[in-house]
């Protein structure tokens, strides 16, 4: 099973990521948490993407494509995989769809999570008291919203288009929401 999850920031892409990883016995890749992870350990790539992920910008393609042409490689993504927070462009869609093929393998299925921008927000303020997490001030959540809404939501027609798209309504509990996802997935091959 190939996986992409997509959803604003807030939408609770990373938290259902994980039971769905779960559920299927695939590895989850993060771009958000490899991102994290290079800056805490000092990495080049690290330094690369700071700039950009405090601002609420998007870190460039050819960064983020690379991290994941990479990681999809390596053997424990061989069973498959959920790839959360990526593609978030056009180019890192379709980039995606040509490394795939390289591979020989495709998307089973895109997984949309949809939450009213006043409710994420809202989460994303309460998430930044409890993880302090650098990009979760108020002026820079204005700025990945405006980014998604900007860069990352034409991605929703891509998908429709490649006839794997999967809408979930992302509102309401936690337990509710990955019952829906279940339920979307379940006619997926
Ligand atoms: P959220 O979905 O809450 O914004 P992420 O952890 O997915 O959180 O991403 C945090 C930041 O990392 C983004 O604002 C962006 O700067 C960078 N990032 C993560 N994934 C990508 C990607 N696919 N393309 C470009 N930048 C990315």
């Amino acid at each position: 099973m190939r996986l992409i999850f997509m959803g604003p920031p807030g939408a609770g892409k990373g938290t259902q990521a994980k039971i769905v990883t779960t559920d299927y016995g695939i590895i989850q890749i993060s771009t958000g948490d490899i991102l994290r992870e290079s800056i805490r350990t000092g990495k080049e790539l690290g330094l690369k993407a700071k700039q950009f992920m405090d601002a609420g910008k998007l870190v460039p393609d050819e960064v983020v494509i690379g991290i994941v042409r990479d990681r999809i490689r390596e053997k424990d993504a061989a069973d498959g995989y959920l790839l959360d927070g990526f593609p978030r462009t056009t180019q890192q869609a379709t980039a995606l769809k040509e490394m795939m093929k390289a591979e020989g393998q495709k998307l089973n299925a895109a997984v949309n999570l949809d939450v009213p921008e006043a409710e994420l927000i809202s989460r994303l303020l309460s998430r930044a008291q409890k993880e302090g997490r650098a990009d979760d001030t108020e002026p820079v959540i204005k700025n990945r919203l405006k980014t998604y809404m900007d860069q990352t939501l034409p991605l929703i027609e891509y998908y429709r288009n490649e006839g794997i798209l999967k809408e979930v309504n992302g509102n309401g509990s936690l337990e509710d929401i990955t019952e829906r996802i279940r339920t979307a997935l379940r006619s997926t091959v």
